[in-house]
């Protein structure tokens, strides 16, 4: 009786009008005041922020946290790359016309009614699995009430006390070049919820909502407040992108909005047990930003302790604004009772089977941890894992090149230089060039067989990227084939010799560093065919003996 009277009144008096199909609702200025979240953070600036912290630099960080830790939580969302919504039949897809993907459930409109997308439950059995959850066999929808211009319905359909997933955690590495090592950070909680619209602030009376990305389903995942610092934060995050991507359940794209981090920081003096008042922090687009608005933070809130003021450091949200590098106050945050969570009325609860798991569980692909374990297992560095894990198209061509019989290292080395740069000067994935993985074992095994030299292997790299074809039509049709005869060598080396006696003369004199002038001119003349060794093995002795 009591839920019943509650979503009557709870009904947001909001006109959009009649007509389901408007483009751009316009929200009148008299509901300004509720529009723009990044607009009353300005208004609340703090007035006196100690000059010492705006001063602070990286180097000073590093000094000023003896004494202090930093406790880092992390709550990101993922949003599904469902075909539909969490709970109608709406399309959704990033970048098309504002209001074009609603309907009447996703706009919240009376006598809707839900229904949930099985896929929505497919995907969060998935991530929980990858993250090494316990799965819950039964769990259920609540409605977490707020009002926003952008929640048509006026509550959000969320996971309250029952997720569908809990108690996990997430393994990862650490970059080389922030000194390495293995990390394991808890996962508190997996669960499934509906994303909310989007105001749009463009014109300067009113804001406009677009309605599309209500109702796209996310998973929210949770984690236990186990990193430190700012680096081992960024690479959470990046570790449960890779993980969402490699399961292809999320494009996982930060600047679309697919993937979200709010950050939860405090400081405590080492030894105390008690977590200090946490400060969130929204609004990075960037697992760099991450990093860097979390060390940036943790000054701010060491500094304030040194210098007494620890008072002045408020549970609140706080925004990294990239221009300045630095965060700023947003709002304060409402406590949990204020979302006056109940059971979604309707909606049924989620029964799964152990025989629905286990099927999930047998079609899950191999994660980037059991993929970084095994490179490692190959004898590779850690640079060269982290580099191949990182991105599951790169694995997969790395995988298969390995399968028709290339060397590891070798492959290894070809994919991270010059197809990676390749790759970065074409702003091209690994799928999308015309190289295939058989023809880079082909390459690998003509180099390693002597039949063409490493020049002309990168030459041919080159036009396969670019181009396609095969190894063995290109060394055929371009007479590529390496000169390994050594009186044909021979043969270059007395012309290159006789053409240049004044080098010749400088070499003998003790310029010896002319060696390479003269291999140089060598394998010019052999239009870069000659082997290598067999080029400097003969040069060397003629330039000291006749
Ligand atoms: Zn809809």
């Amino acid at each position: 009786m009591a839920l019943t009277l509650l979503r009557g009144g709870m009904r947001t008096p909001i006109s959009f009008g009649s007509n389901t199909s408007l483009f751009f609702t316009v929200l009148r200025p008299r509901l300004a005041r509720f529009t723009a979240r990044a607009e009353s953070a300005q208004a609340t600036e703090p007035k006196a922020v100690p000059k010492s912290i705006q001063l602070a630099t990286k180097e000073a960080a590093e000094q000023k946290t003896q004494g202090f830790e930093a406790v880092i939580g992390i709550e990101t969302h993922v949003q599904l790359s469902t075909v539909t919504k969490a709970f109608c039949s709406c399309p959704y897809s990033y970048g098309s016309q504002p209001n074009s993907t609603i309907c009447p459930t996703c706009m919240g409109h009376p006598g809707t009614l839900p229904v949930l997308n099985e896929k929505v439950v497919e995907c969060a059995v998935k991530l929980g699995l990858a993250l090494n959850c316990e799965i819950a066999m039964t769990s259920k929808f609540d409605r977490k009430q707020y009002f926003y211009p952008d929640l048509p319905k006026g509550y959000q359909i969320s996971q309250f006390d029952i997720p569908i997933a809990k108690k996990g955690y997430v393994d990862l590495d650490l970059p080389v070049e922030f000194g390495g090592g293995h990390r394991k950070f808890g996962i508190t909680r997996v669960h499934m919820e509906e994303d909310a619209g989007k105001l749009l602030h463009e014109s300067g009376s009113y804001s406009q909502v677009d309605l599309n990305r209500a109702g796209v389903p996310l998973l929210e995942i949770v984690s236990e407040p186990d990193m430190r610092t700012g680096i081992e934060a960024a690479e959470y995050g990046a570790e449960l992108q890779r993980i969402v991507r490699y399961l292809g359940v999320s494009n996982g794209n930060m600047q679309e909005g697919s993937l979200r981090c709010d950050v939860n920081v405090s400081v405590r003096p080492v030894g105390q047990s008690e977590f200090g008042t946490k400060v969130e922090i929204k609004n990075m687009n960037s697992f760099s930003e991450i990093n860097r608005a979390i060390d940036h933070e943790i000054t701010r809130q060491i500094l304030l302790h040194k210098e007494g003021q620890a008072d002045q450091i408020v549970q609140e949200t706080r925004l990294w604004d990239e221009s300045s590098q630095k965060t700023f106050t947003m709002r304060k945050k409402e406590g949990l009772a204020d979302y006056r969570y109940f059971p979604e009325p309707d909606l049924p609860e989620v029964v799964l089977t152990t025989d629905y798991i286990d099927e999930i569980s047998k079609s899950m692909p191999e994660l980037p941890e059991a993929k970084r374990r095994r490179y490692e297992n190959m004898g590779l560095s850690m640079q060269d894992v982290l580099f191949l894990a990182n991105d599951d198209n790169v694995a997969h061509f790395f995988d298969s090149t390995l399968e028709h019989g290339a060397d590891a290292k070798m492959a290894a080395n070809w994919i991270m230089s010059d197809i990676a740069a390749y790759l970065k000067n074409e702003k091209l994935s690994i799928d999308e060039t015309k190289l295939t993985p058989l023809e880079l074992s082909e390459l690998i095994a003509s180099i390693k067989n002597g039949t063409i030299s490493g020049k002309i292997g990168k030459e041919i790299l080159t036009e396969l990227l670019a181009k396609g074809g095969t190894v063995k039509g290109m060394i055929e049709e371009k007479d590529l084939v390496q000169i390994t005869d050594p009186s044909a060598i021979e043969a270059m080396v007395d012309k290159v010799i006789a053409d240049n006696p004044k080098q010749l003369e400088q070499y003998r004199a003790g310029k010896t560093k002319l060696q390479g002038f003269f291999a140089g001119q060598v394998m010019k003349a052999s239009k870069g065919k000659a082997n290598p060794v067999l080029l400097n093995k003969i040069l060397g002795e003629k330039l000291n003996g006749n």
